[in-house]
């Protein structure tokens, strides 16, 4: 029996509207109401569900589709049911409304990640319901607390319940999605995240003379650091050249998206033209703290600043330290890492049936389809599977414009209908085929 789509996209957005309007903020993420949503609707068809509390008023929700194991290990759709808070102020629709507007689905979540998490359960409620014979197990898993580091999400789930990622053979999460255009040319180029960007965190400390404030600074602290900064606010850092990022140009310009790989100035530019590609082929930086002073008459000793700063991956932090000081070029002003905590990144294999069966299936779907391996621009829950051995991909099945990316963490935050039933199609195609017992492609 073949799927009736046009019901399930209506049936779908109905689900993302309710999921949407259920008010995941975190903090303090509140998570448990619509992780009871979620599994009611896996439950009532039959599928088993557990709910795992990490902390009050938080849960987690698994739910297994079992297969014969033919197929080898599990696939686990993985997603998280918070969101970063909304100030209803700065948007246009009420970010827990839920209202559909010219195409689009507005609400804090839509893309971030609520979306994802209903292409998820529909991939397993639609498996269930057409009764595709499993080769191996589907697991749903939407989990708390992402966005404040997972402490009471995954890495807690994978720390107190690591019997859930037992046997799971990969994993799909959030961190890289499709766009419709690269550079001002229409186009079809689906990343897939193998990695993700490295975390570097700066402070940058400048010291000073203390002293009264009515008399002319002879050192001061806080002038220093904003030399500072004003140098790394001119420094031109230019695009990163690693495996990767070379690899991602070739295919570019191999699609006829990219001229003349050899002009650096022509690739800068196209790179320019979108910030999530400049972010994806550079090691970025981004003043967010300043702390000085106390109080207006007097002159502080010392000023500081913290610096969000992002490697690709293999890149080192002790070098992007010096690089930074020597920027700088100030003795007086200190440059250290903020905090050093997490191991070098974890990378995915590439070339697993996983991204075939996802190549194979957005071929079909878009004929110029490019699909391309990439690391992602933020931090996501897959960094807690990967160390465990999981190849675990970043994979949003949707051609999300700049306008939409823009959203991420942002007011009027939405989905188009049209990107929320291709991602409906796309995602129950690639785990149908991953999972069934007789692979499709060899039939
Ligand atoms: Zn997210």
């Amino acid at each position: 029996m073949s799927i009736d789509w046009p019901v399930i996209h209506i049936e779908a957005l109905d689900v993302l509207r309710h999921y949407l309007r259920i008010d995941t903020s975190n903090p303090p993420g509140h998570e448990a109401v619509a992780a009871r949503y979620l599994g009611g609707l896996l439950a009532a068809e039959g599928i088993e569900c557990e709910f795992i509390e990490t902390a009050p008023g938080r849960e987690a929700v698994v739910a297994r589709l079992r297969g014969d194991g033919s197929r080898g290990g599990a696939l686990m759709l993985a997603n998280h049911i918070d969101t970063v808070p909304a100030d209803a102020t700065g948007w246009t629709a009420p970010p827990f409304g839920a209202v559909v507007r010219d195409g689009r689905v507005y609400g804090r979540g839509a893309v971030d990640m609520k979306g994802t998490g209903v292409m998820h359960l529909f991939a397993m409620l639609l498996a269930k319901r057409q009764e595709v014979p499993l080769g191996r197990d589907i697991v749903f898993l939407a989990a708390p607390d992402e966005e404040l580091g997972s402490g009471w999400g995954v890495e807690w789930l994978t720390r107190e319940r690591p019997d859930l990622f037992e046997g799971v053979a990969f994993a799909f999460n959030e961190g890289a999605s499709g766009v419709p255009e690269f550079a001002g040319r229409p186009a079809h180029i689906f990343e897939v995240a193998v990695s993700e960007k490295e975390l570097a965190p700066l402070r940058i400390v400048a010291t000073g003379v203390a002293g009264h404030g009515s008399k002319p600074a002879r050192d001061s602290a806080t002038v220093r650091l904003l030399d500072a900064l004003d140098r790394l606010r001119r420094w031109r850092r230019e695009i990163t050249y690693t495996p990767e990022t070379r690899a991602y140009l070739r295919r570019l310009h191999g699609a006829g998206l990219l001229d003349d790989l050899d002009d650096p100035a022509a690739v800068e530019a196209a790179i320019g033209a979108s910030p999530d590609t400049v972010a994806a082929f550079t090691n970025t930086l981004n003043v967010t703290v300043l702390r000085a002073g106390g109080q207006s008459n007097v002159i502080p000793g010392r000023a500081e600043a913290l610096v969000d700063c992002r490697l690709l991956p293999g890149q080192s932090r002790e070098t992007w330290v010096a690089e930074v000081a020597a920027v700088i070029d100030d003795p007086l002003v200190q440059v250290s890492l903020e905090y050093s905590t997490s191991a070098p990144v974890a990378v995915s294999p590439w070339d697993t049936e996983v991204t075939r069966v996802i190549t194979e299936v957005l071929t079909e779907t878009f004929e110029d389809a490019i699909v391309l391996p990439s690391s992602s621009i933020v931090g996501t829950d897959n960094r807690f599977l990967r160390p465990l051995g999981i190849p675990a991909y970043g994979f949003i099945p949707c051609l999300l414009s700049q306008e939409e990316r823009d959203g991420f963490h942002a007011h009027d935050e939405f989905l188009t209908l049209e990107n929320l039933n291709i991602g409906l199609e796309v995602m129950y195609e690639v785990a149908r085929r991953l999972c069934e017992v007789q692979p499709s492609i060899e039939r």
